[in-house]
């Protein structure tokens, strides 16, 4: 494990829910923009299936969700936001997302993108990787490495872009930490914004962020931590 120690200039995240970016990644995304990095979020998914009452109108929570996400960008300073829209439960690696995901990569040239790692299913016998978690995750992969690069693909999406790095979070392969000591206040602002996805009262949500953080600072010897298993492309 080793700090992570990068400082772009562009960043693009690509997640499939509203909330995922903030819980997953949002104390580094909130250090980079305000270092002055563009901050480009990506959100596959409404959000509209988001909720375990049975009674849930999906077109209500979708519009709640939109609110949040904006909300809880803002709080990270998020330079972009682009919703895809996609309904929950219903994302799939298809050409259709590949080549939206290398449109966007192309209009904001990120040098780094961060995501999902797809590769990881199951965690600690108790939670099953969300299906639109890993579809998003092999989206971003083959949209990044090479899709986006190489001009032959998706020739009508824009001039071709390299991604220097990716950062796939959600993985059972992490080998960088990113200190996110100076933002873990406006990380926990963001995760609390998405009210609609909170079990339990802020207090208990802070200390899960906490505590998580805590815990992957550790082997790098920082108070709070995000833990990213690292990509570096070779180009
Ligand atoms: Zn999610």
């Amino acid at each position: 494990m080793r700090a992570l120690r990068l400082r772009p200039q562009s960043a693009m995240a690509i997640y499939a829910h509203p909330d995922d970016a903030d819980v997953a990644a949002g104390g580094v995304l909130a250090q980079w923009a305000s270092d002055g990095c563009a901050v480009h979020l990506v959100v596959v998914c409404d959000g509209s299936k988001g909720s375990h009452a049975p009674q849930a109108d999906p077109t209500s929570l979708k519009e709640v969700r939109s609110a949040e996400l904006q909300l809880a960008a803002d709080l990270l300073g998020a330079t972009t936001v682009t919703s895809l829209e996609r309904c929950d439960g219903g994302v799939a690696n298809d050409e259709d997302l590949r080549a939206t995901l290398v449109g966007l990569i192309r209009q904001y040239r990120p040098e780094v993108v961060v995501g999902p790692d797809p590769t990881a299913t199951f965690f600690g016998g108790v939670y099953v990787n969300h299906r639109d978690h890993r579809e998003t995750g092999w989206a971003l992969l083959d949209a990044v490495a090479p899709a986006a690069a190489m001009p032959l693909y998706f020739p009508t999406k824009g001039e071709a872009h390299q991604v220097g790095q990716l950062l796939l979070s959600g993985t059972h392969e992490p080998d960088v930490v990113a200190d996110v000591t100076a933002t873990i206040d406006t990380k926990v602002k963001a995760v609390l914004a998405h009210a609609s996805q909170l079990a339990g009262d802020a207090d208990a949500i802070r200390d899960v962020v906490y505590g998580r953080a805590e815990q992957a600072g550790r082997p790098v010897g920082v108070a709070f931590g995000e833990a990213f298993r690292s990509v570096e492309l070779a180009f």
